[in-house]
């Protein structure tokens, strides 16, 4: 069988409207599944009260975030409601490299721009049940003022029809059925044959072909 560190890992990108509930179904799924880390994106956001730098975002000045840009060190980028956010490349390789599945819990902006990369990725939509369901998450996460909370419901209305530019698609209907399911999908993508043909091999390899 192939160890851990001999194969890289694969990426995994999830996305979904704001306020559907993503972080929660991401920050369950890496504390339960072995080998699956999540990207730290960088962000030229303030952090909020609760947010530490290096755990829940990189936290750098719009310049900062500006230079690294222009430095290509992003594997992809975004202005999500007038903020910057974005994935290392540099962090990126060193997870795939170490043969760790890595989860980018990314916007669909940026879910684009991964795929037209042509990098390998597999990825996730996650819908709210409804936008009655979606409304009444974001007022009460007690976040956002209502002129932000309008313009989250209007982007939404917009994102959610990327879906169908997506692998799988879940409905967070129920946070830790949500989870399994996704837990599920790493699961299945590992069995791949791609992604086993070298350990298929070894074993195969092992038995005598028939008449020998
Ligand atoms: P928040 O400020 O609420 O943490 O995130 C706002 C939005 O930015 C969310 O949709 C989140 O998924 C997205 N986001 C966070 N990190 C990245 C990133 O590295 N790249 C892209 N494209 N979007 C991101």
């Amino acid at each position: 069988m192939s160890s851990r560190a001999s194969r890289r890992g694969r990426l995994f990108i999830l996305s979904a409207p704001s306020g559907t509930g993503k972080t929660t179904v991401a920050e369950r799924l890496v504390a339960r599944a072995a080998g699956v880390r999540r990207s730290i994106s960088y962000t030229s956001r303030r952090a909020r009260v609760g947010e530490t730098d290096g755990v829940h975002y990189h936290f750098v000045t719009r310049e900062r975030f500006e230079a690294m840009i222009a430095g290509n060190q992003f594997l992809e980028w975004a202005d999500v409601f007038g903020h910057l956010y974005g994935t290392s490349l540099v962090d990126t390789e060193r997870v795939l490299a170490a043969g760790d599945d890595l989860l980018l819990v990314i916007d669909v902006q940026g879910g684009r721009h991964v795929k037209r990369q042509g990098v390998p990725a597999v990825s996730v939509f996650l819908l709210p049940p409804s936008l009655a369901v979606l409304e009444s998450r974001l007022r009460g996460r007690d976040r956002d003022s209502p002129d932000a909370i309008r313009t989250r419901l209007e982007v939404a209305r917009e994102e959610i029809r990327a879906y169908s530019e997506y692998d799988y698609v879940l409905v967070n209907d129920e946070v830790d059925r949500c989870v399994e399911r996704l837990s599920c999908i790493i699961v299945a993508e590992r069995c791949r044959l791609a992604g086993m043909a070298a350990a298929a091999e070894d074993i195969a390899g092992g038995f005598p072909a028939p008449g020998a």
